[in-house]
C-alpha cells in the first residue's frame, strides 16, 4: 500500500513557539479521520508575520492557529473576524475560505464548554473571581459574560490593568457587576468576592510546571471554600499548587487541559467542517503530557 501524501497544511504561528501538544492531538485528528492534512509549527519573528499570513490564502491551507504574541497582532491581516473574537479582540484561529481569511478565537467555546461538560457548573447567575488579566483573561471574561454571569470580579497585580479590561469590553446590556481587585489576600475586595463567589477562575501563568512560581498558588490558599469550583487554565502539571490547595479544602477543581482539547477541537471543525473527534484528542494530549 502507497501512503498517502499530504495535501493540506496547517500550522501553530508564534514567536518563539514553546513547547506546545497541539500538533500531537491535532495530527491524531486529522490521520483518524483520514484526513490527508499535516500540522506544522510555524515559528515566525515579527517581521514575517504578514508574509506567512497572506501565504495562509493558498489552496493548500486550511488555515492556523496563533498564539502568543500575535493573537491580536494578526488582526490586521485578516479579511474579517467573528463575533467571539472582536469581542475578545483577540484571534487563536485562522480559517481559508477561498482567499478569505477569518479569524475566530476559539478560547470563548474551549472554556464555556469545559466548564459546562466537565465542571458540571452553570454560568447563569453566578459569581465569579478571575485572577489575572492578559489574552486569556479576556477570553474567560467574554465567555463567562455572554454565559450571563451575574457578578465578575477581576483580580490582578496591576489593578489598573484589570480596570482597562473591562472597560474595553462592550457586551450590549449585559447585567453583569464588575470589580477590580489586586491579588492581595488583605484586599478586602478579594476577600468579600472569594466569600460570594461559586467559580474562581486562574488565568495567570502562576503554578505552570519548569515556572519559578510553580510551587505556591496566586492567592492565598485560605481564601478558598469548599463552594467554589476552582478552575486553572494551566493543565501542566495537571494538579497545579492552586488545585492542591482547592482539593485540600474540599473545593472542586478543573485543569486546564478540557479547554484546551475543546478549543483545538472547535478550530478542527471550523477547517474542515467535520465533527472532531474529541474524547482521541483529550487521550493524544494526556498521552502527550505524560499523564
Ligand atoms: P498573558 O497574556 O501573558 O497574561 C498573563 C496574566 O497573568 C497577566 O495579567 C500577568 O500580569 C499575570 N501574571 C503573570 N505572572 C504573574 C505572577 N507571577 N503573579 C501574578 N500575575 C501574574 O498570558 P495568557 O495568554 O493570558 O495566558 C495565561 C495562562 O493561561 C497561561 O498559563 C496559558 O498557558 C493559559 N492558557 C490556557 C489555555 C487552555 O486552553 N487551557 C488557553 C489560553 C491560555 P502582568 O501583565 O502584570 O505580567
Amino acid at each position: 500500500m502507497t501512503e498517502q501524501p499530504y495535501v493540506k497544511r496547517v500550522g501553530l504561528i508564534g514567536y518563539p513557539l514553546r513547547h506546545s501538544i497541539s500538533p500531537v492531538f491535532q495530527q491524531a485528528a486529522f490521520d483518524a479521520l483520514g484526513i490527508p492534512a499535516r500540522y506544522e509549527l510555524w515559528d515566525t519573528p515579527s517581521d514575517q508575520l504578514s508574509a506567512l499570513v497572506a501565504r495562509l490564502r493558498g489552496d493548500e491551507y486550511f488555515g492556523a492557529n496563533v498564539t502568543i504574541p500575535y493573537k491580536q497582532a494578526v488582526l490586521a491581516d485578516l479579511n474579517d473576524v467573528d463575533a467571539d473574537a472582536r469581542l475578545v479582540g483577540a484571534v487563536n484561529t485562522i480559517v481559508r475560505s477561498g482567499a478569505t481569511l477569518r479569524g475566530y478565537n476559539t478560547d470563548v467555546v474551549g472554556f464555556s464548554r469545559s466548564l459546562r461538560v466537565d465542571g458540571q457548573f452553570s454560568v447563569t447567575d453566578s459569581r465569579a473571581v478571575v485572577l489575572g488579566a492578559g489574552g486569556a483573561a479576556r477570553a474567560v471574561v467574554a465567555a463567562l459574560m455572554i454565559g450571563g454571569v451575574a457578578e465578575l470580579t477581576l483580580a490582578a497585580r496591576r489593578v489598573e490593568q484589570a480596570r482597562a479590561l473591562l472597560g474595553s469590553f462592550s457586551i450590549p446590556a449585559a447585567p453583569t457587576t464588575t470589580h477590580v481587585s489586586s491579588l492581595d489576600s488583605s484586599d478586602p475586595r478579594l476577600r468579600s468576592a472569594l466569600a460570594a463567589a461559586d467559580l474562581l477562575v486562574n488565568a495567570t501563568p502562576v503554578g505552570t510546571a519548569h515556572r519559578d512560581d510553580s510551587s505556591a498558588p496566586p492567592i492565598d490558599a485560605r481564601l478558598i471554600h469548599r463552594g467554589l469550583l476552582v478552575f486553572d487554565l494551566v493543565y501542566n502539571p495537571p494538579e497545579t499548587a492552586l488545585l492542591a490547595a482547592a482539593r485540600e479544602r474540599d473545593a472542586r477543581t478543573l485543569n486546564g487541559l478540557p479547554m484546551l482539547v475543546y478549543q483545538g477541537a472547535a478550530a478542527f471543525e471550523l477547517w474542515t467542517g467535520m465533527t472532531a473527534p474529541v474524547e482521541l484528542m483529550r487521550l493524544k494530549a494526556l498521552e502527550a503530557l505524560g499523564v
